[in-house]
């Protein structure tokens, strides 16, 4: 799960970052409104963490420019000011979630994740494909009812195969969902996670779709 952190304030964005990627999140931030803007317009996200009071640009008018543009990514409102006219202002462009500091970073993630969740159609924290279980809510995966260990890695992968579980998600998107835009990508290193995937889960689960990407499948095959 890939997140666009947008926060000016050096000290709170960098705890946020800390405490998201050791939830398994991939965070790139963006420290000011016209970064935020550009990243949220050109690179896939899974959700936005979006400060108002920003430099250059304010939060609530980067929003408009993203819904404008059809950029359709769950947005969670993160502000200091907890006036009426702010709230209303950014769910007016199109914010999906607020919360107000100070705020613990444990319901940050939390809220995320529902956010993340339904975005992908899953009313439910409880996804499940085959022997796989998910837990969206708390990110704990079990197979056949035993918790299964997974590096952090494995998880971003499987995390994302998962809520969109029997549809094939392109090798493209995968990588930009699971990686940040600083990571040295090797050209193989998702089918190398896969692989290790494949031995933890059984083979047949991940299917290959030649020239698209990956599937995650409860049909084995016969
Ligand atoms: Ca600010």
């Amino acid at each position: 799960m890939r997140v666009l952190l947008v926060e000016d304030d050096d000290d709170l964005g960098t705890r946020i970052a800390a405490a998201l990627r050791a939830e398994h999140f991939v965070v790139d931030v963006a420290r000011n409104g016209e970064d935020a803007l550009h990243a949220g317009m050109t690179e896939l996200f899974d959700a936005a963490v979006l400060d108002l009071g920003l430099p250059k640009i304010d939060g609530v008018t980067v929003l408009k420019n993203w819904r404008e543009n059809a950029r359709n990514l769950p947005v969670l409102v993160l502000t200091a000011r907890d006036g009426w006219p702010d709230k209303v202002a950014s769910f007016k462009a199109g914010a999906d979630d607020f919360l107000t500091k100070p705020f613990k970073i444990e319901e940050l993630v939390l809220r995320l994740r529902a956010l993340v969740r339904r975005s992908t159609g899953h009313a439910s924290s409880q996804v499940a494909c085959g022997p796989l279980q998910f837990d969206a809510q708390l990110g704990t995966f079990e197979l056949n009812g035993l918790p299964l260990r997974l590096t952090a890695l494995e998880w971003r992968v499987l995390s994302c195969l998962m809520l969109r579980a029997e549809n094939v998600v392109d090798r493209g998107e995968l990588i930009e969902r699971v990686y940040d835009r600083n990571a040295e990508v090797d050209s193989n290193s998702i089918e190398v996670i896969i692989a290790r995937l494949r031995k933890k889960l059984g083979a047949q689960c991940i299917e290959t779709v030649r020239g698209r990407g990956y599937m995650l499948t409860s049909q084995v095959p016969t």
